[in-house]
């Protein structure tokens, strides 16, 4: 398997605090990975430290054959490889909402501007959001700022989405068109990593998915086992605390 995203060995601590202790993640082109556990249990902190938002203390990151974690490579180069979407306030408030999905093209891709909003506006069509393309996020419901930002991230054609709980902080009624549009671009063919709560979601969406406890990745495996029949007694308590 060639991936598109792999990392091996992952430590990382702040201060005292080692939140990462050795983890493997691979991401095959297309594939869906799911990363759940408990809060605290360091999903953000990989997610960051896979998008160079964050330095590692020891172990390999690659985006497909670059070592990306050579202290050498140009972080902004390759932080433009991702697209990342967070829990909330990925949006620049001062700008509109076409702005906002067009900037990294204009800016870091050096995309004309028509170009970047021919494409950005078709994006925003495709989301039924086109008709808040000149206003400013606030203007936008939680589910509706969330689909831009989901817009906004493969807007740069990224090798890989990262996304970060992007439903935790929403309305229960905004979450599924947030979900949908993700359930698409998988459908589609995007390379997604993604920290969950939406344990129905991950199922169904995911093609493996991965139990982090404590900094470690503990079990690991397709949703159908992994959910149905969790091995490790840490995933099983995880699960039923969910029930
Ligand atoms: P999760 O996303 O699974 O809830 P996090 O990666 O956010 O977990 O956090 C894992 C641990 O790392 C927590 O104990 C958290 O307090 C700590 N942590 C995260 N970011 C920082 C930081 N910037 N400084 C200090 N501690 C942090
Ligand atoms: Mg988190």
């Amino acid at each position: 398997m060639s991936a598109v995203l792999r990392a091996e060995g992952l430590w990382k601590a702040f201060g005292e605090r080692e939140v990462l202790r050795g983890v493997d993640v691979a991401l095959a082109r297309h594939e869906v990975v799911a990363l759940i556990g408990s809060s605290g249990s360091g999903k953000s902190t990989l997610l960051r430290c896979l998008g160079l938002l964050e330095p590692i203390d020891d172990g390999q990151i690659f985006l497909g054959e670059e070592d990306i974690s050579d202290p050498r490579v140009d972080g902004n180069r390759v932080r433009a490889r991702f697209g990342a979407v967070f829990q909330a306030y990925n949006l620049f408030p001062h700008l509109s909402v076409l702005d906002n999905v067009t900037l990294a093209s204009r800016v870091v891709h050096r995309v004309p501007r028509g170009e970047a909003e021919e494409r950005a506006m078709a994006l925003l069509e495709r989301i039924g959001l086109a008709d808040k393309a000149r206003e400013h996020p606030d203007r936008l419901s939680g589910g509706q700022q969330q689909r831009a930002a989901i817009v906004r991230a493969i807007a740069t054609d990224p090798e890989v989405l990262l996304l970060d709980e992007i439903t935790s902080a929403l309305d229960p009624e905004l979450v599924g068109e947030v979900l949908e549009l993700v359930r698409e671009l998988a459908s589609d063919g995007a390379t997604i990593l993604m920290a969950t709560h939406e344990m129905a979601f991950a199922r169904d969406v995911a093609n493996h998915v991965l139990f982090l406890d404590g900094g470690v990745v503990v079990e690991q495996g397709p949703p159908a086992e992994l959910f149905t029949s969790p091995r490790h007694p840490r995933t099983r308590e995880f699960l039923a605390r969910l029930a």
